[in-house]
This record gives C-alpha cells, sequence and structure tokens, in this order.
C-alpha cells in the first residue's frame, strides 16, 4: 500500500512539475538533446510508476490465482479491502479504455499515412533503391515537387525527388541525411506519435498536451545539433531555406523542414558559439541557467529511478 501511495505520488509530483522545469530549461536555452530526453524520461516514469502501483493496490486479485496456479509468491497479505482491490482495477481499465477510444486514431492515422506514402513509393517507379537490409534506402522519384521526407518505415526510406535534388547541392543533402539519421537513432516519429496518442487519450493531463505540442519542434532542433562543424551546418540552414514550403509530404513524420526562421537562428547561433566557446559548442550543449540545469536532471534521474528502486526493494509488494 505504501508503496503504492509512493508511486502514484511520484507520477502526480512528476505531472505536475515536469513541464514547469522543462518550459524553464528550454527558455534558458538548455541543450535541446538533454529537453528532449528529460521529457522522455518523465513520461516514461510517470507511466512505469502508475503500471507498478495497481499491482501493489490490488495483490489479493493476483495472489490467488497465483497459488491456485501452484505458485507461491510468498508475500505478506495486504492491508487493503477487496472491495478497494476491485474498483481500482475497475477504474484502472475505465481509464484504459476510455484514453484507448481517443487515442487510437492518433496511432492508425500514423499507419495509415505511413502506409499512403510507402504505396506512392512503390508506384512511383524508383530510379534508384538501395538494397542493402536493415539499413535506410534512399529512394529517387521522378517529380517536380521539391520533396525529400524521411519515412521511419522497415527499413527506413528517404524519399528524394529529382527536383529536390536539382535545389540541393550535394554537400547541403548530406547535411540533411546527417540530420535524418539522428531522428532514426532517437526514433523521433514513434515518439511524436506516442506523445500524441497520450495527449489524445487523456486531454485533462497537461503534461502530455505539452509535451506533445513541443515534440516535433523539438526533436528537429535535436536533429540539427547532430550536424556537426561551422560548414556543415551551414549547408543544413540552405537546405532548410530551399526546401521549406510547399512541396514536402504532409503527414505524422518529422517535419524536417519546419520552423525555417527559429531553426535558421539556432544554427546560426551555434555557428557564433562554435568561435567563441569551441568545447561547448562541440557537443551541441549550450550553457544554461543552473537552476534549470539541476531541475533537469533531477526530473531526468528521479523519473528513471524511483519506479526501478521501488521495484528491486525487497518489500515491493509487501503492505
Ligand atoms: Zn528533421
Amino acid at each position: 500500500m505504501l508503496y503504492g501511495l509512493v508511486l502514484t505520488a511520484f507520477a502526480a509530483t512528476i505531472l505536475v512539475t515536469a513541464p514547469r522545469v522543462l518550459s524553464r530549461a528550454e527558455r534558458s536555452g538548455f541543450s535541446p538533446r538533454h529537453v528532449q530526453r528529460a521529457w522522455r524520461a518523465a513520461a516514461g516514469g510517470v507511466l512505469a510508476s502508475l503500471a507498478l502501483a495497481i499491482p501493489v493496490y490490488t495483490p489479493d486479485l493476483w495472489i490467488a490465482p497465483m497459488k491456485a496456479a501452484g505458485f507461491d509468491p510468498g508475500i505478506g497479505m495486504p492491508a487493503v479491502p477487496i472491495a478497494a482491490q476491485a474498483t481500482v482495477v475497475v477504474l484502472a481499465l475505465l481509464i484504459l479504455a476510455v484514453g484507448w477510444r481517443r487515442g487510437a486514431p492518433a496511432m492508425r492515422d500514423y499507419r495509415r499515412a505511413l502506409r499512403v506514402q510507402l504505396d506512392r513509393l512503390e508506384n512511383s517507379a524508383p530510379l534508384l533503391d538501395e538494397e542493402d537490409p536493415g539499413h535506410p534506402r534512399l529512394v529517387i522519384v521522378e517529380d517536380e515537387a521539391p520533396r525529400l521526407v524521411l519515412l521511419p518505415s522497415r527499413p527506413p526510406r528517404v524519399e528524394a525527388t529529382t527536383r529536390a535534388l536539382d535545389l540541393l547541392r550535394p554537400e547541403e543533402l548530406n547535411a540533411v541525411l546527417t540530420h535524418m539519421a539522428g531522428h532514426l537513432r532517437r526514433r523521433d516519429a514513434q515518439w511524436m506519435v506516442f506523445a500524441d496518442t497520450l495527449a489524445d487519450a487523456y486531454p485533462a493531463v497537461r503534461f502530455f498536451g505539452r509535451w506533445a505540442d513541443h515534440a516535433a519542434e523539438l526533436s528537429e532542433k535535436v536533429a540539427d545539433a547532430d550536424v556537426h562543424g561551422a560548414i556543415a551546418r551551414a549547408n543544413l540552414r540552405r537546405a532548410i531555406v530551399k526546401l521549406s514550403g510547399p512541396g514536402q509530404a504532409t503527414g505524422p513524420f518529422c517535419p524536417c523542414f519546419a520552423w525555417p526562421q527559429q531553426r535558421q537562428e539556432e544554427l546560426t547561433v551555434h555557428r557564433v558559439q562554435a568561435t567563441a566557446h569551441p568545447e561547448v559548442a562541440v557537443a551541441g550543449v549550450r550553457v544554461g541557467a543552473p537552476v534549470a540545469s539541476a531541475g533537469l536532471r533531477v526530473l531526468t534521474a528521479a523519473a528513471l529511478l524511483v519506479p526501478s528502486v521501488v521495484v528491486l526493494s525487497p518489500h515491493f509488494m509487501y503492505l
């Protein structure tokens, strides 16, 4: 019971404090990569804590069937009345069912959009489709629209239209591909859909809404920070200018040429810093306010540690 309360209180604390801590960290110019990691850790910590709290609140419901099946978990009898345990389970199932009804369309739309794009690629007679299993494929499509899209399929594909290739110099394309490889490494598209799903599923929880609002722009900034060096960053800047605007495929994928203005500035700021503080700019980290920085670290660590510590605690299932 105690652990259940600890976990629930912890989840509630993160839900309330995280958006504030993370907004502050973002405003103070803290590395977008750390902010992104903190959002993900906070969301994971909340979901893990709540999922772990359920069996703590409802031991009778799963201990009896285990004993009947011949296993003896050998844990102390809980002090939670059986009616309360049943209520917890019913409530949890209800919340899940309502969330699923509201959130599932976001996931369905994502899968449908991905299928539509892949079908379009198959039908548009690719000029080049690298047959290297497990590696991203660059698919070149003859088209007058300047489209360059990362499709997070398996294997991932980058669709480049002939018009986009006409516009970009090879080194600019290279910078964009480095940026896109970062999206794939961090599974940005999947995380974005996850955040959207949670935001749709539980609109009353501000945390999820804020996360979903931020996720896309943040993942673009993080991927921009993967492009190192003044020259490569200038190439990425030029590529964004050339390809932002109409013509890009729409869908719940990484919007690699969106927010051109802000990202131009970010990419330029990093370049200026590279001359002033090379050691800072190389890691893509900008010095933030100490309070925001400490808050961010504490939040990330707590979100990951608290559920793990509770699970590993020898008394986890007692009381
Ligand atoms: Zn991108």
